[in-house]
This record gives structure tokens, C-alpha cells and sequence, in this order.
């Protein structure tokens, strides 16, 4: 199963997921439907909103990416990041820590549109996995990126409101292009 996934200008893009109650199998097949689609978008995240659910639900792999290292700590353990994905991140709670270090970005509700983020080196993640196991972790490099662009779409905030001015302006004239057609599509349906 795959979900068309949500641009920018879809109002669900900003609303706050609600916290999963139950993670059941329906919530399972949604998971499912969220990595098929994620994997066919070549993504290395996906987070709810962006398939039209506002939930505190995301999904991550950055196995396909080799020239942007990541780093995984278990119980204060180096541990291996590849063995550690897919990651599914339910009710997430995240503590960014360590230095800010800038970064490209791109996000697959906002096609072909990249710009430099600034966002803490490292984050310290609490969250339920898909077996409603509780577990805790710490991430470096892009895994830590990845996770903070997309627990950021669970409260409704985008890559592009943490982008400073001048990345920002840079890509102002897409991202209006973008959120006005969506608009356009949202109004035709
Ligand atoms: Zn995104």
C-alpha cells in the first residue's frame, strides 16, 4: 500500500499529531504503507502528516546514504546504526543535545527544494517501537538530523522555519510556488 505524499501548502502539514492510544495492527498496516512509500520516494524519513495523518508517528532508514555518517548510542554504547533501522519512532520524545552544526536538508512534502539547517549535533530519543516496546537511544550525524527534521513534523514545524534568513530567502520563491499550487490541487478536490 501507498500513500500519496502530502506538499506543502496541505494545512496538515502544520496541525500537531495526537498521541498514537494503541498500537495495533491497523497501526502496523499504516507503518507498512508509510515505508513502501517512503522507500519508493527514495526518502530517508517520513513522518504521519506527510501521509494526511496527524499522529506522533515517524519513520526513518539511512541505510542508502553512505556519504553522510551517522552514529547510534545504546546504554551509552557505540553501537551499529545500520543493524539499528528501519526506525520507527511512535510518541517520541527527544532531547537535542551537543553542538549546532549546519547541514543540507530537503523533505519529500517540499519536491526538489534543498537548503542548509542548523540543529544540535546530537539528540537524546525516547519512544514506543511498532511491538509497543518503550526503548531510549542517542544519535549523531544525519540520524540525528533526520529524527529532529521529523519529530519537528509531528508538532507541525518545517525545515523551512528553522532555515535562517538568507537560506531562507533563497528558496522563498519555490516554496511559494509550491504552497500555491497545492492550494490550487486542495480547492480542485
Ligand atoms: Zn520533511
Amino acid at each position: 500500500m501507498k500513500f500519496t505524499v502530502v506538499h506543502y501548502g496541505d494545512p496538515i502539514l502544520r496541525q500537531r499529531g495526537a498521541r498514537v492510544a494503541a498500537v495495533d495492527d491497523k497501526l502496523r498496516g499504516t507503518i507498512a504503507g508509510m515505508f513502501d512509500t517512503m522507500y519508493e520516494a527514495n526518502g530517508i524519513g517520513l513522518a504521519a502528516q506527510q501521509v494526511g495523518l496527524a499522529l506522533q508517528l515517524a519513520i526513518i532508514d539511512v541505510r542508502g546514504v553512505k556519504d553522510r555518517p551517522s552514529q547510534l548510542w545504546i546504554s551509552g554504547q557505540p553501537a551499529d546504526v545500520d543493524a539499528f533501522m528501519p526506525l520507527v519512532l511512535i510518541n517520541p520524545t527527544i532531547r537535542p543535545v551537543g553542538e549546532v552544526a549546519a547541514g543540507p536538508e530537503g523533505c519529500l512534502s517540499f519536491p526538489e527544494i534543498y537548503g542548509d539547517v542548523c540543529r544540535p549535533a546530537e539528540v537524546e530519543v525516547q519512544a514506543i517501537n511498532d511491538r509497543n516496546e518503550s526503548f531510549e537511544f542517542k544519535a549523531g550525524g544525519l540520524l540525528a538530523r533526520a529524527i529532529q527534521h521529523e519529530v519537528d513534523h509531528l508538532n507541525g514545524v518545517l525545515f523551512i522555519d528553522r532555515m535562517d534568513s538568507k537560506n531562507r530567502s533563497e528558496v522563498r520563491d519555490e516554496v511559494d510556488t509550491l504552497q500555491a499550487d497545492t492550494k490550487k490541487q486542495l480547492k480542485r478536490k
